[in-house]
């Protein structure tokens, strides 16, 4: 495959921006190699600067969960353009959308809209700090949050991918106050809720893991952390920045039958736009400002464009049989990494929830941060530059989850599983 224009693209870019890329786990140095620029998407497919062809299974990193470009939200930006890109003021949209998703997520009494998921998450611990008069928050290993700074403590994606445990520039006062768990351990979160409960605002967890690779919630394991957080007073905040709207309608959190106090979302509900979202309980929400003490603002917050498009995609989410075909073509290829990878003789754990999945190089089962740090990474950037050679986008990382999106059909499918059985064997040789 050539990638001359990308490489080209990426010299220039590593003089002006930093590393080449906007965002760090673009730059592929959980496998190595240079990132390839691309120049369109189309439904299932991604063409790159230099004519190359993918099956995407990044999706934008979980906003495209109906492909790129597709029509009826490229439409709804479109017409929304025509009528102004900002205000700043308040508009019908806005309202029509808070009433979707507070319709759809009954534990979502109240919402307010932001630009990313970042900005949700710092928004939801300080709203929890603020209504508890708690400062301590707990998260858990290897999950993410955004890059705010109360989250880059031990944290994972692009940060374990660049195998910083912490970033310079967090204050340590301020890490001092975020409080680390094992995932799927309810025991050290007794332990914790035992000794420092009265001092925590909130937990906040991704209900299922995208970002050490996808992790699996044990049975009860979430369920337990809510019934833990109501007796010690710590909110729960449950992000499903990943999951709202892709596992379910109603997220994980209609999925597993839990309702937190506060839900952060992003990705999906902007539908390829930046938008994101927080809300829960009626009485926690309505001490943001203005309607209470707790600041919160932005000035491009509840933007026409990405709420048309937002609203476009959830519209078309709500269509009968969406998640029932999200799940039968990721299970597909879920069986099919599984065999082609038996095949060939290479030992992996592929973990997977709806249409968020994993191929961990690794023969141990993948529950929590230890766990996953069994997998082989090496193995995995060959794994990954084969399938891009074959014409298969994975996430650049061993700790992210693919994507899949209802553009996927069985051309697509079989494109994928094709590319994989080569490059499972090539791993051997
Ligand atoms: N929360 C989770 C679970 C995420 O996966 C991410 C991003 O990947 C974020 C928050 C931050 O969202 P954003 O990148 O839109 O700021």
């Amino acid at each position: 495959m050539n990638h001359a224009h990308s490489q080209s693209l990426f010299a220039r870019a590593q003089a002006r921006i930093p590393g080449g890329v906007n965002s760090p786990v673009r730059a592929f140095r959980g496998v190595g190699g240079d990132p390839v620029f691309f120049r369109e998407g189309s439904g299932a497919w991604l063409t790159d600067v230099d004519g190359n062809r993918y099956v995407d299974l990044v999706g934008s990193w979980g906003p495209l969960i109906l492909g790129h470009a597709y029509p009826p939200i490229v439409e709804a930006i479109i017409d929304a353009a025509r009528r102004g890109s900002s205000f700043g003021a308040p508009h019908a949209g806005e309202v029509e959308f808070a009433e979707f998703i507070c319709g759809t997520m009954p534990a979502v009494e109240m919402v307010r809209l932001v630009s990313s998921g970042t900005e949700a998450t710092v928004a939801a611990i300080r709203v929890a700090r603020g209504f508890t008069g708690r400062e301590h928050i707990l998260k858990f290993e290897g999950c993410f949050h955004g890059a705010g700074d109360p989250f880059l403590v031990k944290a994972g994606s692009g940060v374990e991918t660049l195998g910083l445990p912490d970033s310079p520039g967090v204050p340590a006062a301020l890490a001092k106050l975020t409080l680390t768990a094992p995932y799927n351990d309810l025991a050290a979160v007794e332990r914790i809720f035992a000794e420092k409960g009265q001092d925590i605002a909130c937990a906040i967890i991704e209900p299922v893991v995208g970002n050490m690779g996808v992790l699996v919630p044990k049975p009860g394991y979430l369920q337990g952390l809510q019934a833990l957080c109501q007796k010690h007073g710590v909110l729960l905040v449950l992000d499903e920045v990943m999951t709202g709207f892709r596992l379910a309608r109603g997220g994980a959190q209609e999925v597993y039958g839990l309702k937190p106090d506060l839900t952060t979302m992003a990705k999906v509900i902007g539908g390829g736009m930046p938008l994101g979202a927080y809300g829960g309980r009626a009485d926690i929400m309505r001490k943001v400002a203005p309607a209470g003490p707790v600041y919160q603002s932005g000035t491009l917050s509840g933007n026409p464009v990405a709420v048309a498009a937002g609203l476009a995609c959830l519209k078309a989410l709500a269509a009968p049989g969406t998640y029932a075909r999200l799940e039968q073509v990721s299970r597909m290829l879920e069986e099919g990494f599984i065999a082609e990878a038996k095949a060939a003789g290479v030992p992996v754990t592929v973990n997977r929830v709806g249409s968020m999945l994993t191929v961990f190089f690794t023969a141990e089962p993948v529950f929590d941060y230890t766990s996953a740090k069994t997998s082989d990474t090496g193995r995995f950037g060959r794994f990954f530059h084969a399938m891009l050679d074959a014409g298969v986008y994975l996430p650049p990382s061993q700790y992210e989850a693919a994507f899949v999106s209802l553009a996927i059909g069985e051309a697509e499918v079989a494109h994928v599983l094709g590319a994989a059985r080569k490059a499972f064997r090539s791993l051997g040789q």
